[in-house]
């Protein structure tokens, strides 16, 4: 993370103490910090900003504190902070300013990325004209950082309104009050995006994550360059792929267990004058349906929901996507293309080639790898922090 010049060397402020652990952990440039590696701390407040040390006393930079996650602090610079709303205010000029550089074709992206942005907890997706803020630990909760997140945002990006999302179950986590979505700023919580070309309804308060799956919006692209003849999107949400794929596809089914989801998915459709199919389905189950019936396509696409949400789960997850790309392969045809995702965090790069090569181990196909790719750039992966990336997208060509 940048490094503020140290301020005066007589800042005030409560002071933690590292183990070796944790001293050893910030210096291999990740900001985490867990509970147990704090072995001396002054009573700090929720939330406070706090001084690090390392175990024999040498200043390792300024921290966000939270009492109640066990990541307990995250660091935010490795040198002196005086005013913290200040430089969050820096920060998220930033990370607007690196977006304008990387971002293309869209008006719908993330604007921070939270550790992936050096600021820990905060989350800005911009719909158009309508931004989308998560707020998930004390410090960020704050009414004096909220106060200047929402004032950068407006002065920055004149939006014409700025919602935010609560996820419940994080406040609980970080014991912060209750308090529901709603609208922050302005008037505006819904507005029309575009991704690429293709149009797509955004209702602030509707849907799943921040409303759409953003970090996928360069690989629509990806896939549509290749996809060709008949085509599935499994998972398809709202029709991000899918309606991709409507550009060069003779037909295009989308299926997804969510049946607001599908409801959005054919308004987008009827949005960008196009008639797909929807179906309501466990796709799982209609997969299997539908390879034992003998159905062929020529472009298939599997973009399921994160089967390891932890490292327990991990044998299960892959014994998913091996089911889901085994069936998703017999069912192409000669030279049809698989666009393949994940986005556990747990399983790595290496487990999800092994689980589609043995899915064509299984399915006796040959196939090509024609695209590996991740999130979009404006999700940055901070190297050495593999939290940050966790979304596969692998594009095949399949043989017999
Ligand atoms: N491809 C989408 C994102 C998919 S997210 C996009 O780019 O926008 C995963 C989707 O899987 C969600 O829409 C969720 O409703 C759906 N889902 C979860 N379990 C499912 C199941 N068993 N069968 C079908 N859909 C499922």
């Amino acid at each position: 993370m940048p490094k503020k010049p140290a301020a005066s060397a007589k800042h005030a402020g409560p002071s933690v103490k590292l183990s070796l652990r944790g001293a050893t952990r910030l210096q291999g440039r990740h900001p985490w910090v867990y509970r147990s590696d704090i072995v001396g701390a002054d009573d700090i407040a929720a939330g406070a900003l706090v001084r690090v040390h390392d175990p024999r006393g040498k200043f390792l930079g300024s921290a966000l504190y939270s009492s109640s996650s066990q990541i307990a602090i995250r660091m935010i610079s490795h040198g002196s902070v005086d005013d913290l709303p200040a430089l969050v205010a820096e920060r998220v000029r930033a990370a607007i300013a690196y977006r304008k550089e990387l971002v293309r074709n869209t008006d719908a992206y993330r604007i921070v990325f939270s550790e992936a942005d050096f600021l820990p907890g905060l989350i800005v997706d911009r719909y158009n004209d309508v931004l989308c803020v998560q707020i998930l630990t004390q410090a960020m909760d704050a009414a004096p950082v909220r106060d200047v997140i929402l004032q950068t945002l407006r002065d920055e990006l004149q939006p014409a309104g700025i919602v935010e999302r609560v996820e419940a179950r994080i406040r609980e986590l970080e014991q912060l009050p209750a308090r529901p979505s709603g609208l922050l700023w302005g008037e505006k919580s819904s507005t029309v995006v575009s991704m690429n070309g293709v149009r797509f309804h955004y209702d602030g308060f509707e849907g799943q994550k921040t409303g759409a799956f953003l970090d996928q919006r360069e690989n629509y692209a990806a896939a549509a360059e290749y996809a060709h003849g008949e085509a599935l999107d499994a998972f398809c949400y709202q029709g991000g792929f899918a309606l991709h794929l409507a550009q060069k596809c003779s037909s295009v089914t989308g299926v997804d267990s969510s049946r607001p989801a599908l409801e959005m998915a054919e308004k987008n459709a009827a949005l960008n004058g196009r008639e797909l199919e929807w179906i309501e389905a466990n796709a799982f189950d209609l997969l299997r349906d539908y390879a034992a019936a003998n159905r062929r396509y020529d472009t298939i696409v599997l973009d399921p929901p994160a089967f390891a949400k932890t490292k327990r789960d991990l044998e299960k997850a892959l014994g998913g996507y091996k089911e889901l790309n085994l069936r998703a392969m017999k069912m192409l045809r000669p030279g049809g293309i698989l666009v393949t995702c994940s986005c556990s965090f747990h399983v790595g790069a290496a487990d999800f080639l092994k689980v589609v090569a043995d899915a064509a181990q299984d399915a006796h196909k040959d196939l090509r790898l024609v695209e590996s790719r991740g999130a979009s750039k404006d999700h940055p992966i901070l190297l050495n922090v593999p939290e940050t990336s966790y979304l596969q997208c692998l594009i095949f060509s399949v043989s017999e």
